[in-house]
Protein backbone atom coordinates (compact mmCIF):
# COMPACT_ATOMS: atom_id res chain seq x y z
CA UNK A 1 0.00 0.00 0.00
CA UNK A 2 1.41 3.80 -0.78
CA UNK A 3 1.96 6.07 1.86
CA UNK A 4 1.66 9.45 0.98
CA UNK A 5 2.73 12.81 3.49
CA UNK A 6 0.30 15.62 2.74
CA UNK A 7 1.18 19.06 4.40
CA UNK A 8 -1.17 22.14 4.74
CA UNK A 9 0.04 25.07 5.30
CA UNK A 10 -1.58 28.07 6.79
CA UNK A 11 -4.01 29.61 4.26
CA UNK A 12 -5.44 26.44 3.46
CA UNK A 13 -6.43 25.90 7.35
CA UNK A 14 -7.43 29.36 8.08
CA UNK A 15 -11.21 29.03 8.35
CA UNK A 16 -13.35 26.19 9.56
CA UNK A 17 -14.84 25.92 5.53
CA UNK A 18 -11.10 25.57 4.51
CA UNK A 19 -10.79 22.80 7.03
CA UNK A 20 -13.47 21.03 6.09
CA UNK A 21 -12.05 21.47 1.97
CA UNK A 22 -8.46 19.73 3.35
CA UNK A 23 -10.25 16.83 5.10
CA UNK A 24 -12.45 16.27 2.11
CA UNK A 25 -8.80 16.11 0.13
CA UNK A 26 -7.64 13.86 2.92
CA UNK A 27 -10.24 11.62 2.81
CA UNK A 28 -10.08 11.29 -1.28
CA UNK A 29 -6.23 9.79 -0.46
CA UNK A 30 -7.85 7.26 2.24
CA UNK A 31 -10.63 6.16 -0.64
CA UNK A 32 -8.03 5.54 -3.21
CA UNK A 33 -6.36 2.67 -0.21
CA UNK A 34 -3.22 5.60 0.40
CA UNK A 35 -1.62 5.36 3.88
CA UNK A 36 -2.23 8.84 4.90
CA UNK A 37 0.16 11.24 7.20
CA UNK A 38 -0.77 14.73 7.33
CA UNK A 39 1.39 17.74 8.67
CA UNK A 40 -0.59 21.09 9.17
CA UNK A 41 0.42 24.61 9.57
CA UNK A 42 -1.10 27.00 12.13
CA UNK A 43 -4.54 29.03 11.10
CA UNK A 44 -3.14 31.35 8.68
CA UNK A 45 -2.40 34.79 10.86
CA UNK A 46 -1.95 32.95 14.31
CA UNK A 47 1.87 32.11 14.56
CA UNK A 48 2.05 36.10 14.03
CA UNK A 49 -0.11 36.68 16.31
CA UNK A 50 1.35 34.75 19.47
CA UNK A 51 4.90 36.43 18.63
CA UNK A 52 3.24 39.67 18.66
CA UNK A 53 2.28 38.50 22.17
CA UNK A 54 5.46 37.25 22.95
CA UNK A 55 7.10 40.74 22.36
CA UNK A 56 4.14 42.43 24.47
CA UNK A 57 5.11 40.59 27.38
CA UNK A 58 8.46 41.57 26.96
CA UNK A 59 11.30 42.71 24.59
CA UNK A 60 14.06 39.58 26.11
CA UNK A 61 11.06 36.90 25.82
CA UNK A 62 13.30 33.80 26.62
CA UNK A 63 13.52 31.66 22.87
CA UNK A 64 12.60 28.50 24.95
CA UNK A 65 9.02 30.03 26.24
CA UNK A 66 8.70 31.33 22.57
CA UNK A 67 9.21 27.81 20.96
CA UNK A 68 6.55 26.91 23.86
CA UNK A 69 3.88 29.57 23.07
CA UNK A 70 4.41 29.70 19.19
CA UNK A 71 3.95 26.08 18.39
CA UNK A 72 0.49 26.46 19.85
CA UNK A 73 -1.41 27.18 16.76
CA UNK A 74 -0.09 23.74 15.18
CA UNK A 75 -1.84 22.00 18.36
CA UNK A 76 -5.52 24.03 17.21
CA UNK A 77 -5.42 23.20 13.50
CA UNK A 78 -4.40 19.71 13.78
CA UNK A 79 -6.94 19.03 16.15
CA UNK A 80 -10.06 20.54 14.23
CA UNK A 81 -8.73 18.46 11.10
CA UNK A 82 -8.91 15.20 13.40
CA UNK A 83 -11.88 16.15 14.65
CA UNK A 84 -13.77 16.44 11.11
CA UNK A 85 -12.58 13.35 9.99
CA UNK A 86 -13.33 11.85 13.10
CA UNK A 87 -17.24 13.70 12.01
CA UNK A 88 -16.65 11.55 8.96
CA UNK A 89 -16.18 8.59 10.40
CA UNK A 90 -12.45 8.14 9.99
CA UNK A 91 -10.08 6.77 12.68
CA UNK A 92 -7.68 9.87 13.11
CA UNK A 93 -5.78 11.56 15.96
CA UNK A 94 -3.53 14.59 16.59
CA UNK A 95 0.11 14.25 17.48
CA UNK A 96 2.41 16.84 18.94
CA UNK A 97 5.93 17.00 18.33
CA UNK A 98 7.05 15.64 21.38
CA UNK A 99 4.44 13.05 21.25
CA UNK A 100 5.86 11.44 17.99
CA UNK A 101 8.40 12.64 18.97
CA UNK A 102 10.34 14.18 16.52
CA UNK A 103 13.47 14.68 17.76
CA UNK A 104 15.55 18.13 17.25
CA UNK A 105 19.06 19.53 17.69
CA UNK A 106 20.27 22.96 17.31
CA UNK A 107 19.02 26.39 19.28
CA UNK A 108 15.95 27.10 19.99
CA UNK A 109 13.38 28.54 17.29
CA UNK A 110 15.60 27.31 15.12
CA UNK A 111 16.03 23.98 15.14
CA UNK A 112 16.69 21.20 13.05
CA UNK A 113 14.69 17.39 12.86
CA UNK A 114 17.07 15.09 13.07
CA UNK A 115 15.06 11.73 14.00
CA UNK A 116 10.93 10.83 13.53
CA UNK A 117 10.06 8.32 15.62
CA UNK A 118 7.85 5.81 13.74
CA UNK A 119 7.04 3.06 16.23
CA UNK A 120 3.67 4.63 17.79
CA UNK A 121 2.85 5.98 14.32
CA UNK A 122 3.04 2.72 12.67
CA UNK A 123 0.88 1.02 14.89
CA UNK A 124 -1.91 3.21 14.35
CA UNK A 125 -1.25 3.33 9.85
CA UNK A 126 -1.95 -0.78 10.70
CA UNK A 127 -5.01 0.16 12.43
CA UNK A 128 -6.29 2.36 9.60
CA UNK A 129 -5.96 5.94 11.58
CA UNK A 130 -5.04 8.74 9.98
CA UNK A 131 -2.37 10.84 12.51
CA UNK A 132 -2.41 13.98 11.93
CA UNK A 133 1.34 15.76 13.39
CA UNK A 134 1.69 19.27 14.26
CA UNK A 135 4.34 20.94 11.71
CA UNK A 136 7.25 23.95 12.39
CA UNK A 137 8.30 21.41 15.86
CA UNK A 138 10.04 19.40 17.84
CA UNK A 139 11.54 18.31 21.08
CA UNK A 140 15.01 18.27 22.29
CA UNK A 141 17.18 16.51 23.89
CA UNK A 142 16.31 18.10 27.33
CA UNK A 143 12.69 17.44 26.49
CA UNK A 144 12.06 20.98 25.89
CA UNK A 145 9.77 22.00 22.91
CA UNK A 146 11.32 23.19 19.62
CA UNK A 147 10.23 25.15 16.63
CA UNK A 148 12.27 24.63 13.26
CA UNK A 149 12.60 28.45 11.79
CA UNK A 150 9.26 29.93 9.77
CA UNK A 151 7.40 28.29 7.63
CA UNK A 152 9.25 25.23 9.30
CA UNK A 153 6.05 22.99 8.38
CA UNK A 154 7.23 22.44 4.73
CA UNK A 155 10.15 20.67 6.71
CA UNK A 156 8.79 18.81 8.56
CA UNK A 157 6.52 16.88 6.20
CA UNK A 158 9.76 16.18 3.92
CA UNK A 159 11.78 14.97 7.37
CA UNK A 160 8.62 12.71 7.77
CA UNK A 161 8.20 11.62 4.31
CA UNK A 162 12.24 10.90 4.47
CA UNK A 163 12.01 8.50 8.00
CA UNK A 164 8.70 7.33 6.49
CA UNK A 165 9.86 6.10 2.94
CA UNK A 166 6.89 7.63 1.82
CA UNK A 167 5.89 7.50 -1.85
CA UNK A 168 4.64 10.89 -2.17
CA UNK A 169 5.19 14.44 -0.25
CA UNK A 170 2.82 17.00 -1.02
CA UNK A 171 2.56 20.57 -0.14
CA UNK A 172 -0.93 21.77 -0.45
CA UNK A 173 -0.96 25.36 -0.94
CA UNK A 174 -3.07 28.63 -1.45
CA UNK A 175 -1.15 28.92 -5.03
CA UNK A 176 -0.84 26.46 -8.20
CA UNK A 177 2.57 25.82 -7.26
CA UNK A 178 5.92 27.18 -7.82
CA UNK A 179 5.83 30.03 -10.55
CA UNK A 180 8.39 31.64 -12.13
CA UNK A 181 7.82 34.66 -9.81
CA UNK A 182 5.70 35.55 -6.67
CA UNK A 183 2.15 35.77 -8.37
CA UNK A 184 0.60 37.65 -6.13
CA UNK A 185 3.61 40.60 -7.32
CA UNK A 186 3.47 39.87 -11.02
CA UNK A 187 0.04 38.85 -12.56
CA UNK A 188 1.91 37.42 -15.57
CA UNK A 189 3.77 34.80 -13.80
CA UNK A 190 3.74 31.13 -14.92
CA UNK A 191 3.76 28.02 -13.43
CA UNK A 192 6.49 25.88 -13.71
CA UNK A 193 5.92 22.04 -14.07
CA UNK A 194 9.12 21.16 -12.69
CA UNK A 195 12.29 22.45 -10.94
CA UNK A 196 15.62 21.28 -9.23
CA UNK A 197 16.61 21.68 -5.92
CA UNK A 198 19.27 23.92 -6.05
CA UNK A 199 16.69 26.48 -8.65
CA UNK A 200 14.03 26.45 -6.10
CA UNK A 201 16.82 26.66 -3.10
CA UNK A 202 17.96 29.56 -4.56
CA UNK A 203 14.71 30.79 -5.43
CA UNK A 204 13.40 30.31 -1.48
CA UNK A 205 16.49 31.82 -0.26
CA UNK A 206 16.10 35.01 -2.41
CA UNK A 207 12.45 35.55 -1.32
CA UNK A 208 10.24 33.26 -2.94
CA UNK A 209 8.43 32.37 0.16
CA UNK A 210 6.23 29.32 -1.38
CA UNK A 211 8.68 26.79 0.40
CA UNK A 212 10.77 27.34 3.29
CA UNK A 213 14.90 27.07 2.03
CA UNK A 214 15.69 24.46 5.33
CA UNK A 215 13.48 22.31 3.62
CA UNK A 216 14.83 22.14 0.39
CA UNK A 217 17.84 21.21 1.63
CA UNK A 218 16.55 18.76 3.55
CA UNK A 219 14.71 17.41 0.61
CA UNK A 220 17.60 17.37 -1.88
CA UNK A 221 19.91 15.73 0.62
CA UNK A 222 17.17 12.84 1.46
CA UNK A 223 16.54 12.63 -2.22
CA UNK A 224 12.45 13.37 -2.01
CA UNK A 225 10.28 14.53 -4.75
CA UNK A 226 8.23 17.40 -3.61
CA UNK A 227 4.79 18.05 -5.47
CA UNK A 228 3.56 21.45 -4.73
CA UNK A 229 0.01 22.11 -5.38
CA UNK A 230 -3.22 23.86 -4.85
CA UNK A 231 -5.52 22.99 -1.77
CA UNK A 232 -8.76 25.21 -3.62
CA UNK A 233 -8.24 24.10 -7.64
CA UNK A 234 -7.62 20.64 -8.94
CA UNK A 235 -4.81 21.38 -11.14
CA UNK A 236 -1.42 19.92 -11.31
CA UNK A 237 1.36 21.48 -9.72
CA UNK A 238 5.05 21.82 -9.95
CA UNK A 239 7.33 19.03 -9.34
CA UNK A 240 10.28 19.94 -7.41
CA UNK A 241 13.08 17.03 -7.56
CA UNK A 242 17.30 16.27 -8.89
CA UNK A 243 18.41 18.35 -11.80
CA UNK A 244 19.08 14.62 -13.76
CA UNK A 245 15.63 14.15 -13.79
CA UNK A 246 14.59 17.33 -15.69
CA UNK A 247 15.56 17.02 -19.73
CA UNK A 248 15.06 20.68 -20.83
CA UNK A 249 16.77 23.26 -19.15
CA UNK A 250 15.83 26.72 -19.55
CA UNK A 251 18.50 29.52 -19.06
CA UNK A 252 16.39 31.21 -16.47
CA UNK A 253 13.49 29.67 -14.21
CA UNK A 254 12.64 32.10 -12.09
CA UNK A 255 13.09 35.74 -10.53
CA UNK A 256 12.63 36.31 -6.65
CA UNK A 257 13.03 39.69 -4.75
CA UNK A 258 13.20 40.85 -1.26
CA UNK A 259 10.28 43.78 0.13
CA UNK A 260 12.72 45.35 2.65
CA UNK A 261 16.81 45.75 2.89
CA UNK A 262 18.94 48.46 4.08
CA UNK A 263 22.29 48.81 2.82
CA UNK A 264 25.35 50.02 4.81
CA UNK A 265 28.66 51.53 3.22
CA UNK A 266 31.51 52.56 5.59
CA UNK A 267 33.67 54.86 3.67
CA UNK A 268 37.93 54.83 3.92
CA UNK A 269 38.31 51.78 6.88
CA UNK A 270 42.01 50.79 7.43
CA UNK A 271 42.82 47.73 5.09
CA UNK A 272 44.37 45.43 7.29
CA UNK A 273 43.56 41.29 7.50
CA UNK A 274 41.15 41.08 10.31
CA UNK A 275 39.34 44.42 9.43
CA UNK A 276 35.87 42.13 7.77
CA UNK A 277 35.67 39.80 10.47
CA UNK A 278 35.94 43.14 13.39
CA UNK A 279 32.98 44.68 11.18
CA UNK A 280 31.04 41.52 11.07
CA UNK A 281 31.71 39.24 13.85
CA UNK A 282 29.36 41.77 16.74
CA UNK A 283 26.67 41.62 13.96
CA UNK A 284 26.62 37.67 13.83
CA UNK A 285 26.39 37.52 18.02
CA UNK A 286 23.38 39.97 17.97
CA UNK A 287 21.34 37.24 15.28
CA UNK A 288 21.90 40.56 12.06
CA UNK A 289 21.98 38.35 9.04
CA UNK A 290 24.27 40.08 6.16
CA UNK A 291 23.66 39.45 2.89
CA UNK A 292 25.21 41.07 0.22
CA UNK A 293 28.86 42.11 0.65
CA UNK A 294 31.70 44.27 -1.06
CA UNK A 295 34.50 45.78 -0.76
CA UNK A 296 36.85 48.38 -2.98
CA UNK A 297 39.86 47.08 -4.07
CA UNK A 298 42.07 50.07 -2.09
CA UNK A 299 44.33 52.31 -4.49
CA UNK A 300 46.58 53.19 -1.90
CA UNK A 301 46.36 50.15 -0.16
CA UNK A 302 45.36 51.91 3.24
CA UNK A 303 41.63 52.25 3.19
CA UNK A 304 38.67 50.72 1.68
CA UNK A 305 35.12 51.17 1.40
CA UNK A 306 32.84 48.59 2.49
CA UNK A 307 29.45 47.90 1.24
CA UNK A 308 26.41 45.46 2.54
CA UNK A 309 22.66 44.76 3.11
CA UNK A 310 21.02 43.39 6.18
CA UNK A 311 17.48 43.19 5.95
CA UNK A 312 15.55 46.85 6.53
CA UNK A 313 13.85 45.77 9.72
CA UNK A 314 17.68 45.20 11.72
CA UNK A 315 18.92 49.20 10.77
CA UNK A 316 18.75 50.11 13.90
CA UNK A 317 20.14 47.91 15.63
CA UNK A 318 23.10 47.53 13.53
CA UNK A 319 23.75 51.23 13.06
CA UNK A 320 24.13 50.90 16.94
CA UNK A 321 26.64 47.73 16.94
CA UNK A 322 28.83 49.65 14.03
CA UNK A 323 28.80 52.67 16.06
CA UNK A 324 30.00 51.37 19.03
CA UNK A 325 32.91 48.84 17.40
CA UNK A 326 35.80 50.23 18.87
CA UNK A 327 37.55 47.90 16.91
CA UNK A 328 37.29 49.77 13.45
CA UNK A 329 38.14 52.72 12.07
CA UNK A 330 36.45 54.18 9.52
CA UNK A 331 36.30 57.89 8.12
CA UNK A 332 32.15 58.02 7.54
CA UNK A 333 29.35 55.50 7.51
CA UNK A 334 26.12 55.75 5.41
CA UNK A 335 23.08 54.16 5.88
CA UNK A 336 20.31 53.88 3.09
CA UNK A 337 16.71 52.51 3.85
CA UNK A 338 14.20 51.56 0.53
CA UNK A 339 16.48 49.17 -1.12
CA UNK A 340 15.37 45.55 -2.57
CA UNK A 341 17.42 43.02 -3.61
CA UNK A 342 15.97 41.07 -7.45
CA UNK A 343 17.60 37.93 -8.88
CA UNK A 344 17.34 35.73 -11.63
CA UNK A 345 17.90 32.03 -10.91
CA UNK A 346 18.59 29.35 -13.67
CA UNK A 347 21.17 26.41 -13.99
CA UNK A 348 21.27 27.27 -17.46
CA UNK A 349 23.21 30.18 -17.24
CA UNK A 350 26.48 27.55 -16.48
CA UNK A 351 26.27 26.88 -20.28
CA UNK A 352 25.23 30.01 -21.53
CA UNK A 353 27.53 32.76 -22.09
CA UNK A 354 25.97 36.73 -21.69
CA UNK A 355 23.21 36.29 -19.09
CA UNK A 356 24.48 39.03 -16.73
CA UNK A 357 24.98 41.42 -19.88
CA UNK A 358 21.41 40.92 -20.93
CA UNK A 359 20.23 41.10 -16.91
CA UNK A 360 22.26 44.72 -16.57
CA UNK A 361 21.26 45.91 -19.82
CA UNK A 362 17.54 45.22 -19.62
CA UNK A 363 17.63 47.40 -16.73
CA UNK A 364 20.00 50.27 -17.74
CA UNK A 365 17.22 50.40 -20.67
CA UNK A 366 14.58 50.92 -18.08
CA UNK A 367 16.88 53.60 -16.25
CA UNK A 368 17.13 51.50 -13.07
CA UNK A 369 20.19 51.76 -11.32
CA UNK A 370 22.35 48.70 -10.16
CA UNK A 371 23.88 49.45 -6.61
CA UNK A 372 25.23 46.18 -5.92
CA UNK A 373 26.08 42.77 -7.56
CA UNK A 374 26.16 39.40 -6.25
CA UNK A 375 26.45 36.15 -8.08
CA UNK A 376 26.75 32.63 -7.66
CA UNK A 377 26.87 29.56 -10.10
CA UNK A 378 23.31 29.89 -10.85
CA UNK A 379 21.85 33.08 -9.81
CA UNK A 380 22.46 36.90 -10.01
CA UNK A 381 21.68 38.97 -7.57
CA UNK A 382 21.36 42.90 -8.08
CA UNK A 383 20.46 45.32 -5.67
CA UNK A 384 17.92 48.86 -6.44
CA UNK A 385 15.76 51.33 -5.01
CA UNK A 386 12.38 49.49 -3.67
CA UNK A 387 10.46 51.76 -5.78
CA UNK A 388 11.94 49.75 -8.98
CA UNK A 389 10.99 46.48 -7.99
CA UNK A 390 7.82 46.22 -9.90
CA UNK A 391 9.22 47.88 -13.15
CA UNK A 392 12.42 45.49 -12.65
CA UNK A 393 10.42 42.41 -12.57
CA UNK A 394 8.07 43.04 -15.49
CA UNK A 395 11.16 43.93 -17.40
CA UNK A 396 13.24 40.65 -16.57
CA UNK A 397 10.13 38.54 -16.63
CA UNK A 398 10.04 39.63 -20.48
CA UNK A 399 14.26 39.87 -21.21
CA UNK A 400 14.19 35.87 -20.07
CA UNK A 401 10.57 35.30 -21.79
CA UNK A 402 9.34 33.90 -18.43
CA UNK A 403 5.85 34.38 -19.48
CA UNK A 404 5.91 32.08 -22.95
P1 LIG B 1 1.56 28.19 3.17
O1 LIG B 1 0.69 28.91 4.14
O2 LIG B 1 0.80 27.19 2.35
O3 LIG B 1 2.81 27.62 3.78
P2 LIG B 1 3.06 30.42 2.13
O4 LIG B 1 2.36 31.71 2.37
O5 LIG B 1 4.19 30.06 3.03
O6 LIG B 1 1.97 29.26 2.09
O7 LIG B 1 3.58 30.38 0.61
C1 LIG B 1 2.68 30.59 -0.44
C2 LIG B 1 2.86 32.01 -0.98
O8 LIG B 1 4.17 32.16 -1.50
C3 LIG B 1 1.96 32.35 -2.14
O9 LIG B 1 0.73 32.87 -1.71
C4 LIG B 1 2.78 33.34 -2.96
O10 LIG B 1 2.29 34.66 -2.85
C5 LIG B 1 4.16 33.28 -2.36
N1 LIG B 1 5.21 33.11 -3.37
C6 LIG B 1 6.36 33.83 -3.42
N2 LIG B 1 7.10 33.48 -4.47
C7 LIG B 1 6.42 32.49 -5.12
C8 LIG B 1 6.69 31.72 -6.29
N3 LIG B 1 7.81 31.88 -7.02
N4 LIG B 1 5.77 30.80 -6.65
C9 LIG B 1 4.64 30.63 -5.95
N5 LIG B 1 4.33 31.35 -4.84
C10 LIG B 1 5.21 32.27 -4.42
N1 LIG C 1 3.03 28.31 11.53
C1 LIG C 1 4.44 28.45 11.29
C2 LIG C 1 4.75 29.81 10.66
O1 LIG C 1 3.85 30.60 10.44
C3 LIG C 1 5.01 27.33 10.47
C4 LIG C 1 4.51 27.21 9.04
O2 LIG C 1 3.56 27.91 8.64
O3 LIG C 1 5.06 26.38 8.31
O4 LIG C 1 5.89 30.11 10.43
MG1 LIG D 1 4.78 28.32 4.07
Amino acid sequence: MKLVVLKFGGTSVGTIEKIKKVTDIIIGYKKRKNKVIVVSSAMSGVTNNLIKKSKQISENFLDSEYDVLVSSGEQVACSLIAGRLNHKGFNSRSWLGWQVPILTSGPHTNSRIKIVNKDKLLRFLRQGGIPIITGFQGVNIDERVTTIGRGGSDSSAIMIAKFFRAQRCIIYTDVEGVYTTDPSKLKKAKKIKVISYEEMLEMASLGAKVMQPVSIQDARLNRIDIEVKSTFKKKPGTLITKRKNINKNRIITGISSTQNDAKVTLVGVKDRPGVAASIFKPLSTNSINVDMVVQNISENGKETDLTFTIKAEDLNKTKKIIQENRRINFRKVLFKKGVSKISIIGVGMITTPGVSFRMFQALANKKINIQVISTSEIKISVLINKKDIKKALVTLHKEFKLQK
